[in-house]
């Protein structure tokens, strides 16, 4: 029997609520598949910053540095949202990017047929998308420094700097060409190279590296031409690869092709040491406020988050496989949270959608 150790860190709003379901799915996999997953619990973001008034203490960081993988629910809400607040609950994603060394974003993009409807697009536009988006998550405009506001003749000034390292973009360029020799073989590398120096260097490694990989083909996109073919034909794209901001920007738009928010997980990666890989594991919406605490959350995004994790850190592709074919077939099964209900449909609740996956998984 496999023995794991996964952190989890719930957060606030419905980060509690859809983690919970998570869990149960993950110990239908550890009870089909015999392994044993052990859970060590603490608070991040506006939670953590009511009980010890940081949104990430260093000893949940340690806490996560020894476990082999950790779930992340969202962070952030209403009572945490004063701008000029100096401790704010996002502290806790980017000190865990930084701590854990997590600098790689993957974000599949998957539409499932059956949920071709629920989008804002037409069917036929959406209905072939399959595409990964890989995002730098620990360099760019977010971390550069100089970062800071200050006050010239009367007037408020304010810089952000936007930096990069070789190094820092030829390993997020590297797994790009990784992660499309695995698909179709095609990668599209965004920048802003007509305007930016850091996007000119990023597509000159870019065309370095792919002398590695002959059977992939790369493209360069700019990042403004990118969001419209996003919109305009998404199916095209396979494996999309680019740096943080284009990629915090980019990867909200391509949410919107699957149907939900509610219908997307995340990984984010570290380097792979001893042929393990530690990574924070997420779904991509935020702590919806505006429905927490109401039990009707979608926690698929979670649930295929927790999927992500058994096939990225734990090595467990069937497993992995096994969570996403009982999310696909309880869909398909007519199963719909309130954020995919349509006319006629009847919405569970998130204990309901998540007694269905399990029950489904454990029977396989
Ligand atoms: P959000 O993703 O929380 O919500 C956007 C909309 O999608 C809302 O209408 C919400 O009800 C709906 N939604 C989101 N997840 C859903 C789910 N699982 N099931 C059903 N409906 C779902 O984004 P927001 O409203 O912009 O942000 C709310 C808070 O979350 C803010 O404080 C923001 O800073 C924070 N946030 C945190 C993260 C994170 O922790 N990674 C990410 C995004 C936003």
């Amino acid at each position: 029997m496999a023995h794991f150790k996964i952190a989890l860190l719930p957060g606030d709003g419905i980060g509690g609520e859809v983690i919970g379901q998570a869990v149960r799915v993950l110990d239908a996999v550890g009870g089909r598949f015999d392994h044993s997953f052990e859970y060590s619990e603490d608070l991040v973001g506006g939670a953590s910053i009511d009980a010890h008034g940081v949104a990430l203490r260093d000893e949940t960081l340690e806490m996560c540095q020894a476990q082999d993988a950790v779930l992340f629910g969202a962070v952030g809400g209403p009572k945490w949202d004063d701008p000029k607040a100096s401790v704010r609950p996002e502290q806790a994603i980017l000190g865990l990017r930084k701590g854990l060394g997590l600098f790689a974003n993957i974000r599949p993009v998957k539409m499932l047929p059956i949920l071709a409807d629920a989008t804002p697009l037409k069917r036929e536009t959406v209905e072939a998308v399959d595409m990964v988006v890989l995002r730098e998550l620990t360099g760019g405009i977010y971390f550069g420094e100089p970062q800071r506001r200050w006050e010239e003749n009367g007037q408020r000034q304010a810089v952000d700097t936007l930096a990069y390292s070789e190094h820092e973009v030829e390993r997020i360029v590297r797994l790009g060409f990784e992660t499309a020799r695995a698909r179709r073989g095609l990668l599209t590398s965004v920048d802003k190279a007509n305007i930016l120096d850091t996007s000119r260097m990023w597509r000159e490694i870019a065309d370095e590296v792919a002398r590695d990989y002959p059977d992939v083909t790369l493209e360069h996109r700019l990042v403004d031409a990118c969001a419209m073919d996003l919109i305009r034909h998404p199916s095209y794209f396979d494996v999309i690869v680019t740096e943080n901001m284009f990629g915090d920007i980019l990867t909200d738009e391509a949410s919107m092709l699957a149907g939900s928010m509610g219908m997307l997980p995340s990984a984010s990666l570290g380097a792979s040491e001893n042929g393990s890989t530690l990574g924070l594991y997420e779904p991509i919406h935020g702590t919806a406020p505006d429905i927490a605490g109401q039990g009707i959350a979608n926690p698929m995004a979670m649930i295929l988050s927790a999927a992500l994790m058994l096939r990225y850190s734990l090595g467990l592709e069937a497993e992995a496989t096994a969570i996403e074919d009982a999310v696909t077939d309880i869909l398909a099964a007519g199963h719909r949270s309130a954020d995919l209900a349509g006319d006629g449909d009847e919405p569970l609740s998130t204990e309901a959608l998540g007694n269905l996956i399990t029950d489904a998984v454990a029977g396989g």
